[in-house]
């Protein structure tokens, strides 16, 4: 004996083939704003631990300054190769405070390049200047404490540059720079603003 047949299906179904389709189109429009959302949320996450990096790099350098003639640090500050160059180990730094979140490369920081040697470069690799490799170029008392950068995100490929100037500026946080200024605040520079070789040379001695 055959089972006995549900009553024929004569109303409209449930759902039809568009309604089926504009919820797939919404789900897929929320999913989207979530993921959005989440970018969003990530990006802000690795702003802040960047933010916190740079300020506590400011800090440690004006640490070092106390024992190194109140200048700022000399150019390879991360180098750990030779004693006679003072670096930002010996004050606490870790990998870690050198590593911006936005991006795979360790020691992802510079230190500018108009701070460790004049502008008109005659001390740059050392020469002329027996303490090149001890400390920068300028002491703090030299440098205004709100309009001088003194680290920023930094562009590189291997090992990392130490400095940085218009060439190795990087733009990783939505197309801005993050730099930290002598006093330790930091700040963003876009790409666009103005020349980032004039925003390097604010506060220093002319
Ligand atoms: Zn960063």
């Amino acid at each position: 004996m055959p089972p006995r047949s549900s009553t024929p299906f004569r109303g409209r179904s449930a759902f039809t083939l568009i309604e089926l389709l504009a919820v797939i189109a919404v789900v897929a429009l929320l999913a989207g704003l979530l993921f959005s959302a989440l970018t969003h949320v990530r990006a802000m996450a690795q702003q802040a631990q960047c933010a916190n990096n740079l300020r506590e790099l400011a800090r440690l350098a004006q640490l070092q300054s106390a024992e190194n003639g109140g200048r700022v640090p000399q150019g390879m500050w991360y180098y750990e190769g030779s004693v006679a160059r003072p670096n930002l180990w010996d004050y606490g730094m870790t990998e870690e405070l050198i590593q911006c979140a936005s991006t795979e490369l360790p020691r992802s920081y510079g230190i500018n390049l108009n701070v460790i040697k004049p502008n008109n470069g005659t001390n740059w690799g050392g020469s002329g200047d027996p303490n090149f490799w001890k400390y920068g170029a300028y002491g703090y008392d030299q440098l205004d404490p709100v309009k001088t950068v003194l680290f920023a995100d930094t562009f590189h490929t291997t090992t990392g540059y130490y400095y940085v100037n218009s060439v190795h500026a990087d733009y990783r946080h939505g197309d801005k720079m993050q730099v930290s200024y002598v006093d330790g605040h930091v700040g963003l520079v876009t790409r666009e603003e103005v020349e980032v070789d004039q925003i390097l040379q604010d506060g220093l001695p002319n």
